[in-house]
């Protein structure tokens, strides 16, 4: 297959008004965290969720003092190529490549994302994907699953918590989701999510520091197991949380997504979220891509289009992008890069 150089193209069903244009203040109420708390029902928190995280987090500390005193070098280092590819399953695969159609990939790149995708332990992609569509399609209202206006904390890790609003599920039945069910291999991943799950982000990632260089059991559990899970975790909810709090609004200020460099860094590219929902079909997520976002993921991306393994890849002509930021920007747009 040809390498492709991206489309500079706007779908034709994008609406500048589905983003919900509407001035808002961040608040911090410590009164209202704790009457929240007190009106809270706890007949509808999800206590599965609930108790897998406390059990990570207590694993944390002690997760990171056997990385730094106890584990192996080549243990830490399997660890770290399991939190990229993770990683990568999400940026690359679930994000831009399945919830947002931004590029096309073959079947053994889909088939590595795929893998990719169950090691990051986010449920399977057909979730991932209509989560995501409509946090998009309604951001900010009752019906986004991790709305911001409910608090730093639900949208960080609180909403997989409790029991979605009805407008949620009342929304998620309109999502298109055929492009999702035509491909054999999500839905493959979805019948099998359960034990593709336990194989790939447990069992392997435990069984080969144990068998191949001999790692303390202890160590291969709690390091490539769950210290890596809990760190992605975090990594992944920041881009719903910190990228929806901290940072400029040079696309559109009226939006709560913003640029924030450190969320960049720590997801491979995923934190210039105020570009990211004013252009969502752009497989950058960002403006520039590569090293001028710290945007690793791009640079995977267009590595995979110049050996034909990703192409369609979309993009945004830069004058649109300059047209939109001077008309709704917040002032601080500095102008395409040269
Ligand atoms: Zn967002
Ligand atoms: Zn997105």
């Amino acid at each position: 297959m040809e390498p492709q150089s991206p489309n500079q193209t706007t779908p034709e069903n994008f609406l500048e008004e589905d983003v919900h244009i509407e001035n808002r203040e961040l608040r911090f109420n410590v009164r209202e965290i704790f009457s929240n708390l007190w009106n809270l029902d706890w007949s509808k928190v999800s206590w599965g969720f609930v108790i897998f995280c406390v059990f990570l987090h207590i694993c944390f500390p002690y997760g990171v003092y056997l990385a730094l005193f106890s584990a192996q070098w080549k243990t830490l280092g399997f660890a770290l190529m399991l939190l990229v590819m993770g990683e990568l399953g999400v940026t690359m695969g679930v994000h831009r490549l399945w919830a947002h159609c931004s590029f096309k990939a073959t079947f053994p790149l889909r088939a590595v994302l795929v893998l990719f995708q169950t090691i990051s332990l986010q449920s399977h992609i057909y979730e991932w994907t209509i989560n995501h569509r409509v946090h998009h399609k309604y951001c900010e209202t009752d019906a986004d699953p991790h709305n911001a206006k409910r608090g730093l904390f639900f949208s960080h890790m609180g909403w997989l918590m409790y029991e979605k609003h009805p407008e949620f599920i009342s929304k998620m039945h309109c999502i298109d989701m055929k492009d999702i069910e035509n491909d054999c291999l999500v839905m493959w991943q979805k019948k099998h999510y359960l034990s593709l799950a336990l194989l790939v982000s447990f069992i392997i990632p435990t069984l080969v520091p144990w068998l191949c260089w001999g790692e303390h059991l202890l160590n291969a559990v709690m390091v490539p197991v769950f210290l890596r899970c809990i760190v992605l975790y975090h990594i992944t909810w920041s881009v719903n949380s910190l990228a929806h709090w901290i940072g400029g609004k040079p696309y559109e200020k009226n939006i709560y997504p913003s640029q924030n460099a450190v969320v960049a860094f720590f997801t491979l590219g995923e934190g210039w979220h105020n570009y990211h929902h004013v252009f969502p079909w752009d497989y950058k997520t960002s403006e520039f891509g590569g090293f001028t976002n710290i945007n690793f993921t791009t640079l995977i991306i267009k590595l995979c289009s110049k050996v034909g393994l990703a192409y369609d890849l979309k993009t945004v002509a830069p004058e649109v992008i300059e047209k939109r930021a001077r008309r709704t920007g917040d002032g601080t747009y500095k102008g395409p890069s040269k």
